[in-house]
């Protein structure tokens, strides 16, 4: 694991926006205000950023992040929009509501920001420090809330810090946060279902579609209604059975290998492909779903994982990797 890194604290002027794009392009994490809450920005399109994102935040399992981005056009190069989703950007972007949309060809975000799915969450946020940071860095920023998984959302700086202090490399300190709750979340995939209730009351976005919000479908494995507002139902799965903890490959499996020494009978795989041959778990939960989708993609019959360890990211991982193994 690198060094925790030192964290910065600056104010939002043009010095700050400049310090934060800066660190920003070079794969760190920075904490601003947007109107709903702090979110902890990581450049959406790095996947090593983005892992580094998890673990700060020590999230148990790769939830997907909202990509935040200036405005529609910009949304645009991220998601397919139909007629209501143009709709609701129109009348509440730049603002506190979130839409999860179908993923545009050539979307340029990082797999493991948006967990493997084919479904993006696109936001723009109105907050004048959150928008001078996306304009002047020019690409989509992930920013999940800046708190460290289980807490509540930051509305101050000082909630940043007494959370990720030593976990982040910059704190823009704007203040108290306007809104204070989260962006609603709303899927247009079909009829628009409200995913998670937020800054955008109910009854306002009912009135802009000019009919009832559906209720949020269920998992593809009908699981009951998720637990908790916000939570993904479902999540990606391969078309290949998987087999985990493997120390042989058997004929017809491809592997997701772990490591420098790969599990016997590698050599016979049609396809091997290496999560981290260094053990590097940052860089293995980059390369994660983009991983499990190039070895879907050849049709054998059982990709074998090799194990992954259990600290850090190698939580979440594991995580992936059982949801996958069990479909
Ligand atoms: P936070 O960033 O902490 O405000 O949480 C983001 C929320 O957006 C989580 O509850 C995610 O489950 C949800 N989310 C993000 N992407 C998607 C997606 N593609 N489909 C459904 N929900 C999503
Ligand atoms: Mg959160």
């Amino acid at each position: 694991m690198t060094a925790p890194p030192a964290t910065r604290i600056l104010g939002t002027d043009a010095a700050a926006i400049a310090a934060a794009v800066r660190c920003l392009a070079a794969g760190g994490l920075v904490a601003f205000p947007t109107e709903t809450v702090y979110g902890l920005g990581a450049d959406a399109a790095d996947g090593r950023a983005v892992a580094r994102l998890y673990a700060a935040k020590g999230r148990p399992a790769f939830n997907p992040l909202i990509a935040h981005v200036t405005d529609i056009a910009a949304a645009r190069a991220l998601a397919r929009f139909e007629a209501d989703a143009a709709r609701l950007a129109a009348a509440f972007w730049p603002g506190p509501l979130t839409l999860v949309l179908p993923k545009a060809a050539g979307c340029p975000v990082a797999e493991l920001a948006t967990a493997g799915l084919g479904t993006i969450a696109v936001r723009v946020p109105r907050h004048p420090v959150a928008q001078n940071i996306l304009a002047a860095f020019g690409k989509p920023i992930a920013a999940p809330s800046a708190n460290r998984s289980g807490h509540v959302s930051p509305t101050h700086a000082a909630h940043v810090l007494a959370d990720l202090r030593g976990r982040v490399d910059l704190v823009i300190d704007g203040g108290a946060t306007p809104v204070g709750v989260e962006s609603s979340i709303v899927a247009c995939l079909g009829e628009p279902a409200l995913l998670r209730p937020g800054g955008v009351p109910r009854e306002v976005l009912e009135r802009t579609l000019g009919r009832r919000l559906a209720e949020p479908p269920r998992g593809a494995d009908a699981a009951p209604a998720p637990p908790a507002p916000g939570m993904l139902a479902s999540h990606y799965a391969p078309r290949t059975p998987l087999r985990l903890d493997v120390a042989r490959v058997e004929p017809g499996e491809v592997l997701l290998a772990f490591g420098s020494t790969l599990a016997a009978g590698a050599d016979k795989a049609a396809r091997v492909e290496n999560l981290s041959p260094r053990g590097d778990l940052i860089e293995a939960a980059a390369n994660l779903f983009s991983h499990l989708r190039d070895l879907d993609a050849v049709g054998a019959r059982c990709i074998a994982v090799m194990p992954v360890p259990h600290g850090g990211l190698g939580e979440a991982i594991n995580d992936r990797l059982q949801r996958a193994a069990r479909r």
